[in-house]
């Protein structure tokens, strides 16, 4: 991570906080067919969302982009590489380093966490950062910064993408210029909300 404190105004640009794996691509050890072009990171086929590259495309467009993971972060640097568009820069790209992990008894494991902390602390807003992620195991200190979106796991029908930028676009970022924090309301619902507008 880096120590230094980034001087970010605290109404800075919303920050959209993606995960990779199941959000935005998924990797396998076989080539799935139908779900385009893949490409290969260490011993995986590395296969991209269906609307990947549109919603990056939107998302850039209207938010600050940060990517973390908690994979390996050489995996995760090189996804990045092939499927982020090279014109833009993230805010940072952390990884399974970054993460903190806690024990959970139930299942006998450790699991990852993406603790925000990390984040206040280097001068991010909470009130305007936002999690996109399929784990919500991994959010469990800042669930009400989560969107949460379903596992993709190579369907070739899955619209996610393009409705999560739709209602990214359309009613979180008029909410936040509003003022009003990501954490204020509700957005377990957001797939059925953004559907119904359509
Ligand atoms: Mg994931």
């Amino acid at each position: 991570m880096n120590p230094t404190k980034p001087d970010i105004a605290d109404d800075h640009q919303p920050l959209l906080v993606l995960d990779l794996d199941e959000t935005l691509i998924h990797s396998s050890t076989t080539q799935y067919e139908n779900v385009g072009e893949t490409f290969r990171v260490f011993n995986f086929h590395v296969h991209r969302r269906p609307g990947l590259e549109d919603f990056l495309q939107t998302v850039f467009a209207h938010f600050k982009v940060a990517v973390w993971t908690s994979a390996d972060y050489e995996y995760a640097r090189q996804i990045v590489k092939q499927v982020f568009p090279p014109e833009h820069s993230l805010e940072y790209l952390w990884a399974r380093e970054d993460c903190a992990w806690r024990y959970v008894p139930e299942l006998d494991k450790y699991e990852y966490l993406k603790d925000f902390k990390e984040l206040k602390e280097r001068g991010w807003n909470l009130d305007r950062t936002i999690a996109v992620d399929d784990s919500p195991e991994k959010h469990v200190d800042q669930s009400d910064n989560l969107i949460l979106i379903p596992a993709w796991v190579g369907e070739t029908d899955d619209d996610d993408l393009p409705l999560l930028a739709d209602y990214l676009v359309d009613e979180v970022l008029p909410r936040i210029k509003a003022g009003q924090s990501i954490t204020s309301f509700e957005k377990q619902h957001w797939k059925s909300s953004i559907k119904k507008d359509h």
